[in-house]
């Protein structure tokens, strides 16, 4: 068990340095397009400040070169003051004397943000100076961005080399849930696997494949599953690099008496034609392009949600950004919200997906990682987490 931030005594008047992931949506006018990346990291934050400690955030917004504005964490500040109930400052760099004199400056329970993290090349390179300029700064490090802890940085991964540290109450949440689910599935586990990205999702699948009972396979990449079945998919999309693999997936979960399902009627339109209207078909032929799952499909996934007692989904079912396929993935969410089953939700679009859908409280764990949420169950850990000490045990 790794060390959490409960773990660490005295902490008043500390100065603990906080890596969360605020790297949230942002419009041209600094509007913040959802919050939930903020709001689920209150609980660790209200903790330091019932502590009174000072607590100094560190987060990046996006992949920026060197500074831009629009990459500023100030917006995300005037969030933070809103919603937590003590003074909360902005220092418009990370490092250096201002930043150090605003620090001597806090009181006990402040709460500090640092302007972007990633306008300085350190991070990303993992410069052990940089962490050790960071690590100046304060007396322990705590990480609870799981959406980054598949990325060794200096504030991340570099940072907790050299300092005390221990994992905030988000990421023990991430990694307790998803462990659980993994070490100890209830059964039937069905997951439920859609989305475009075959190739980087295989070594996931594989990983469920052994603790799994039900793999349902969905969205852009079941036609390539098609494919490597022998079934025709018309003009659909499909990943030729990865055939071969898919082959090898389907082999040894039948070789494993596990279920695979595919769809079997899907949303379609005919390249060719004319006039673009979405059809409905079981078999994709000549110039059909899939976008959807269909409704025979969408009663068979739902039988299996219904029996499940535990359900782990990556990957929208369909091109769910485009209304006229977004019918597949919003009654799947449905479903799996309504199911009485443990429920895992993970990945990127999957999350936007449920949210679309309204049902993200329904949903028992929703995993705020992306690709750091499918590495860790691929791996059973992080490089950020693994670098964390243990707990000690008395
Ligand atoms: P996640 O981020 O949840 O891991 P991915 O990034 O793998 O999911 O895939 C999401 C993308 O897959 C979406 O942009 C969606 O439009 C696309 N997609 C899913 N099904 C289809 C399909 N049948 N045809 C085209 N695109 C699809
Ligand atoms: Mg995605």
């Amino acid at each position: 068990m790794k060390r959490t931030v409960k773990d660490l005594a005295n902490l008043k008047g500390k100065v603990v340095l906080l890596r969360v992931d605020f790297n949230v949506p942002i419009d041209e006018n600094g509007k913040i397009l959802d919050a939930t990346r903020i709001v689920q990291t209150l609980p660790t934050i209200k903790y330091l400040i019932e502590k009174q400690a000072k607590i100094v955030l560190i987060s990046h917004l996006g992949r920026p070169n060197g500074y831009e504005i629009r990459k500023s964490l100030w917006p995300i500040a005037l969030v933070l003051m809103r919603l937590l109930p003590t003074r909360v400052y902005f220092a418009n760099k990370a490092v250096g004397k201002e930043v150090e004199d605003q620090i001597n400056n806090m009181k006990n329970g402040d709460v500090l943000l640092l302007e972007n993290i990633r306008f300085y090349e350190g991070e990303t390179n993992c410069d052990l100076n940089f962490a050790k300029e960071i690590a100046k700064l304060g007396d322990v490090f705590v990480n609870d961005a799981f959406g980054v802890a598949h990325r060794e940085h200096a504030t991340t991964y570099a940072i907790a080399r050299i300092m005390p540290n221990a994992i905030g109450l988000l990421m023990e949440k991430e990694i307790e849930g998803l462990s659980g689910a993994i070490k100890e599935p209830k059964h039937p586990f069905v997951v439920i696997i859609g989305g475009a990205k075959v190739k980087s999702k295989i070594k996931f699948m594989m990983k469920l494949l052994e603790v799994a009972d039900t793999i349902i396979i969905a969205g852009a990449m079941a036609y390539t599953f098609m494919v490597a079945s022998g079934f025709s998919v018309g003009q659909s999309v499909v990943y030729d690099d990865s055939v071969e693999y898919a082959r090898d997936i389907l082999n040894i979960a039948y070789s494993q008496g596990k279920k695979i399902l595919l769809p079997t009627d899907h949303i379609c339109l005919r390249e060719n034609a004319k006039k673009k209207k979405p059809i409905v078909t079981k078999d994709l032929v000549d110039d059909m392009v899939a976008y959807d799952i269909g409704p025979k499909t969408i009663k068979m996934f739902k039988e299996e949600i219904k029996n499940a007692k535990q359900i782990l989904w990556n990957g929208p079912l369909g091109k769910y950004e485009d209304a006229r396929f977004c019918e597949g993935t919003k009654e799947i969410a449905k479903a799996i919200a309504n199911s009485k089953a443990y429920t895992i939700v993970g990945g990127g679009d999957s999350v936007s997906a449920v949210k679309k859908v309204g049902c993200e409280d329904k949903i028992d764990l929703v995993s705020t990682g992306g690709g750091a949420t499918l590495k860790f169950i691929e791996d059973e850990t992080l490089p950020c987490i693994s670098v964390i000490q243990e707990k000690i045990k008395l």
